[in-house]
């Protein structure tokens, strides 16, 4: 009777909270363990793709992200002095999606909605400050046990869904590899209210450049104006301090688009991206969803969209499996999630990164002689849309057998 124990789920990110929805929808018990004391609130993921909007959409998130989020039906590449080389309008997909456009809506945005929702039903038990420690399986399930302030608590599950980030206490307690590698440079993002749109920016753009490439995004912060963020790459080798340090920061905005005068700057971080997928989503009865299976650089704006397609590919099949169909279907979620992660992810967010940051001008220019030939051709672009929104990736990753 293991089945009927909870399925636990570590993680109250965007895939551990979609996999809690998605499993109660079919009725299957969950309990929730985040291990801070209330959402996270940091400068993350913000741009959703249209598979993404469709299947948030039966839970009442899309809508509601929409009250505030930013539709962003074109996007662009451009080059340091901020030329356009390139556009893509999502309009061309109007026949295949409800949602032609990328929504923009921060990830700390996107969570509150989540939880909301999840709290509503009465029978879902939701812990903050409990942090996952260990586990052991055994033939009938998972017993897991937390860190909350003080004192250990165990509890035995049917299944344990590791959805605890880049640094996934499941994932290291399975000793599963992480396969792939860490870019040698630091991303800076900052943020400003100073508006790009005025210069002719859509609302997502790309920089490609041999030194400072970047990308470049509004998000809709507490409402208008918003704000833009932009990430560029820079030197591990200085400290946060001189990296960030304001006169810094101001020079790489200058260089985007000179103003004459100070940028009003909001929010400024470094951080550190990988390109890495565990060697298997699932072992006996664990499972990895989210950034604890896989990372990537956030060139094209898959790392949080990728989890939530986890999220619903995982709860699909652990339902069927609760309720009566072969345990394999896990290992066929592995396989399915796996493959979409490697060669779309992986493979589309490192082409993007390298054409962006080629230094050869010739090989740079002739990349972008192509993109150019593939915005100008409405089929080719409409093909282009299709892969860079994910939607012909994740069906051929759902034919995966
Ligand atoms: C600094 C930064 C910037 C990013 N920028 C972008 C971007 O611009 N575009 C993009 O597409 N993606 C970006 N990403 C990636 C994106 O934010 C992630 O893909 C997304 O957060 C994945 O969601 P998740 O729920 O899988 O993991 P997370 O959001 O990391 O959530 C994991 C949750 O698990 C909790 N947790 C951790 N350890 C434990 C434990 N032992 N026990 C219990 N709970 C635990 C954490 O507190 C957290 O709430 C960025 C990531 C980082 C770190």
């Amino acid at each position: 009777m293991s089945d009927r124990l909870p399925v636990v789920i570590a993680g109250a990110g965007p895939t551990g909270l979609m996999c809690a929805l998605a499993l109660r929808k079919q009725g299957i018990p969950v309990v929730l363990f985040e291990a801070e004391p209330a959402l996270t609130h940091d400068l993350r993921a913000g741009s959703f793709h249209p598979p993404t909007l469709e299947m948030m959409a039966p839970y009442g998130i899309t809508d509601k992200m929409h009250e505030t989020g930013l539709k962003v039906q074109r996007w662009q590449i451009r080059n340091r002095p901020g030329d356009l080389i390139a556009e893509f309008n999502l309009d061309l997909l109007k026949d295949v999606t409800p949602y032609p456009y990328r929504l923009h809506l921060e990830q700390h945005r996107l969570t509150p909605i989540q939880l909301e929702i999840l709290r509503r039903d009465p029978d879902v038990e939701i812990n903050f400050g409990h942090t996952l420690k260990g586990f052991a399986q055994d033939a009938d399930g998972v017993t897991v046990t937390f860190g909350t302030s003080g004192t250990d608590r165990t509890i035995k599950a049917s299944w344990l869904i590791g959805a605890d980030g880049g640094r996934s206490a499941v994932r290291k307690g399975l000793d599963v590899e992480f396969e792939g590698f860490t870019w040698p440079e630091l991303f800076v993002v900052v943020s400003t209210p100073y508006d790009f749109a005025q210069h002719g920016f859509a609302l997502n753009c790309y920089i490609a450049d041999p030194v400072e490439w970047g990308a470049l995004f509004k998000v809709p912060d507490d409402g208008p104006p918003g704000l833009w963020r932009l990430a560029y790459p820079v030197n591990p080798d200085e400290s946060d301090e001189v990296l960030l340090a304001p006169e810094r920061v101001e020079a790489a905005l200058q260089r985007l688009v000179p103003t004459g005068k100070p940028y009003d700057i909001r929010y400024k971080s470094t951080y550190r991206v990988h390109q890495r997928v565990a060697a298997s989503f699932r072992s006996g009865r664990v499972l990895l969803a989210g950034d604890a299976g896989h990372l990537n650089n956030p060139l094209g704006g898959f790392g949080l969209n990728s989890g939530i397609h986890d999220a619903i590919n995982l709860s699909d099949k652990l339902a069927r499996h609760w309720h009566g169909e072969p345990e394999d279907l896990l290992d066929l979620y592995s396989r399915q999630r796996r493959s979409a992660t490697i060669e779309q992810v992986q493979a589309m967010s490192i082409r993007n990164k390298q054409t962006m940051e080629e230094r050869d001008p010739a090989v740079q220019r002739t990349r972008l002689e192509e993109l150019v030939a593939i915005a100008n051709d409405p089929a080719k672009a409409r093909q282009h849309l299709l892969n860079t929104s994910m939607i012909s990736g994740l069906k051929r990753a759902n034919e995966v057998k």
